[in-house]
């Protein structure tokens, strides 16, 4: 089994789009607009800022979306608050922002900063693709200066590969996922390409509130301002998409592949 095995392995693994010609989802909802999505995050907050606006937008038109953290981020502790108390009120403003939208919340606990790109872990988070049998799948872009963000584009590669491998055993049987996509992390930013853009309109003030459930998200335990880059993304991609706001996502440049049969 080796690594290039990944585009067949994603259900359809064609049809997606190119380069350049960017799709917007919301252009023709009943064909395009997927049932279940999972998301899967090394640390919450990267998974509410960068991945929940798109869960609950489908979510919000009768889809069903989970997000998986593979850690609780615990070690981006403020001084003054111990690791272990930081990582569960990272899982409890989890939950919150969560419940609010809609969506599940699981949690894997490897030690953030650790998050160790194995076996096991692939096998980890196939299992819970088996569970939850999305049809797509988002997750971090690789070219992050944060080694568990790439840890965890490595980790759900394999662990789609290995979801829809029939032939693997586990507790659940395969399942393929149609597509994977990966969202606009402002630590993840080399060589990001966007070519899908989501009308997230609908649950933008939701979006908003659950973030706010994070102390990050108002600057509270570091320098960045994850509130104001990323309520003015979401506007800058609305520009850019004809809508007011919007998330760009990237596909697998393995999975930029359109097999017409005419033009
Ligand atoms: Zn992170």
């Amino acid at each position: 089994m080796n690594r290039r095995s990944f585009a067949q392995s994603v259900g359809s693994a064609v049809a997606l789009s190119a380069l350049t010609k960017p799709s917007v989802w919301a252009e023709s909802p009943s064909k395009e607009t997927p049932g279940r999505i999972l998301a899967i995050a090394a640390h919450p907050g990267d998974g509410l800022f960068t991945m929940v606006a798109l869960l609950a937008q489908q979510i919000e038109r009768g889809g069903t979306g989970a997000l998986l953290s593979l850690s609780l981020g615990e070690k981006g502790a403020p001084k003054d608050i111990p690791v272990h108390q930081y990582g569960e009120m990272q899982r409890t403003a989890t939950q919150k922002a969560t419940h609010l939208l809609g969506a599940e919340a699981i949690f894997l606990r490897y030690p953030d900063a650790e998050i160790p790109f194995n076996e096991e872990s692939a096998l980890a988070v196939c299992d819970t693709i088996r569970e939850h049998q999305p049809d797509v799948v988002v997750t971090h872009w690789s070219g992050s200066w944060h080694k568990d963000h790439q840890s965890c584009h490595l980790i759900v590669r394999d662990a789609v590969f290995y979801a829809g491998l029939e032939t693997l055993t586990r507790g659940r049987p395969a399942h393929s996922v149609s597509k994977v996509y990966y969202a606009e992390n402002w630590e993840d930013a080399s060589n990001f390409v966007p070519d899908t853009y989501l009308d997230i309109e609908a649950v933008y003030e939701k979006w908003l509130q659950a973030c706010d459930f994070y102390p990050m998200w108002r600057g509270q335990t570091g320098f960045f301002r994850y509130n104001d880059y990323y309520s003015a993304l979401s506007i800058m991609r609305g520009c850019l998409s004809g809508s007011k706001h919007a998330v760009a996502l990237m596909s697998d440049p393995s999975l930029r592949m359109d097999r017409p049969r005419w033009f």
